[in-house]
């Protein structure tokens, strides 16, 4: 894993690092040596297994796609079904992680930001299992689009918090648990819900979230007796593609395909962005502490974003992934929200899957390629989460069964 590691101060090449309030140092110092501790430890990784089985249900299904493979008429197709674990999510991995550390660094209280409301839900969830007091910040247009998830959330006993500044969002989420932070730094966890913001957090996700992969590999030798050609995923802050691709970096024959959320296409205006694809039109940029692409006007303000789903609505990505980028490791694409509600009819019809919006990102770019590649090649595609939260936006979409409206 020699080229793609981290070097001593936090950076995955100029991407990272931690660009902090002064007052915030001691707390992510604390965090990161209690992590670095609890890896070597066999009693924490042994808690830690056995949690991701019992308690989430792992490992998620490796499941061959026969059905859309016969349509497409290309490559066979793999899905990680993510969908399958507790909460609905690959959030759940970290939720599990960070609340074992929390535990371990004496903690009262986790805090949230959720765009999607899956990592608040998740958030929650180990909160209640482990007695800890929960707030969850979530911009308020998130709130209002997820309504099932903060229901859910207050009834697993935590405090949801609509924040009403900037766009709204995820981003605006993230402000607020920082500023929550600052404010109760000793008996707070800040249990952040994806491979981004300052040192120790991607590198502690990815950890966390590289199960995916590790089982993906164990499960694909035994379907198939070869590794997969291709993995692909979405990426909003990239927790779930760098859990998919993290076991599978130093194997250069396999392509790594991340999707963001091309919304209503990439054209754009100054103020607002129609999309949320900061591969394709992202500058080099300190947010929230860390560097990475983030979508800006020619001020540096960050722009606001659209996305059909709120867990990929986001203006940056993680800096690991931003590094893969930058040493062509990985390819970039996107996908639009009508190309999204497509792929997300087709998985439910073929397959009988209903996969989250953010999923279906990743799906549509499987059906564009599957078609074009030999039979025996192998794709392999993370379905991240499972659709039923999003009834209220797919149902106002798809109104019949051959009619989709944009
Ligand atoms: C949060 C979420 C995402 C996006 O987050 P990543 O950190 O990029 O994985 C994708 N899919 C689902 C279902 C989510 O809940």
């Amino acid at each position: 894993m020699k080229n793609y590691l981290l070097n001593k101060n936090g950076h995955f090449g100029i991407f990272g690092g931690r660009y902090l309030p002064e007052m915030l140092i001691p707390i992510m110092e604390e965090l990161e040596e209690t992590f670095y501790q609890s890896i070597k430890d066999k009693k924490f990784k042994k808690e830690l297994n056995y949690l991701y089985k019992n308690y989430s249900g792992r490992p998620t299904p490796l499941y061959y796609c026969e059905n859309l493979t016969r349509k497409l008429g290309g490559a066979k197709i793999f899905l990680k079904n993510e969908g399958l674990n507790h909460t609905g999510a690959h959030k759940i991995n970290h939720c599990l992680g960070q609340a074992l550390i929390a535990k371990k660094m004496g903690k009262k209280r986790l805090i949230a930001e959720t765009g999607a409301g899956q990592h608040g839900l998740a958030t929650a969830s180990v909160a209640a299992k482990f007695g800890f007091s929960c707030t969850v910040y979530m911009g308020l247009k998130d709130y209002q689009r997820q309504k099932p998830n903060v229901f859910y959330m207050e009834r697993l006993g935590a405090k949801v918090i609509p924040v009403t500044t900037g766009g709204q969002i995820l981003r605006d989420a993230i402000n607020e648990a920082l500023r929550d932070l600052l404010a109760n730094p000793k008996e707070t966890h800040y249990l952040l819900g994806t491979v981004c913001g300052p040192h120790p957090y991607p590198v502690m996700n990815t950890y966390f979230q590289s199960i995916i992969g590790k089982e993906v590999k164990k499960q694909i030798l035994k379907q198939t007796e070869k590794l997969p050609d291709y993995l692909i995923a979405c990426v909003g802050g990239g927790s779930n593609a760098m859990g998919l691709f993290y076991e599978f970096l130093d194997n250069e024959n396999i392509q790594l395909i991340t999707v963001e959320a091309g919304g209503k296409g990439i054209k754009e205006n100054e103020r607002k962005a129609l999309h949320a694809a900061r591969f394709q039109t992202g500058k080099l940029g300190v947010v929230e502490g860390f560097k990475s692409y983030f979508l800006q006007n020619k001020d540096g303000q960050i722009k606001e974003t659209h996305s059909i789903s709120a867990g990929l609505d986001y203006s940056g990505v993680g800096p690991q992934i931003a590094y893969l980028k930058s040493i062509n490791r990985i390819k970039t694409t996107y996908a639009l929200d009508k190309e999204v509600l497509k792929a997300y009819k087709t998985l439910a019809e073929e397959e009988g899957i209903i996969a989250a919006l953010e999923s279906c990102h990743a799906i549509a770019e499987t059906i564009k390629l599957a078609p074009k590649l030999p039979k025996e090649k192998i794709i392999v595609v993370n379905c991240s989460g499972r659709g039923d939260k999003d009834y209220f936006i797919t149902s106002k979409y798809i109104k019949t069964k051959n009619l989709i409206k944009i």
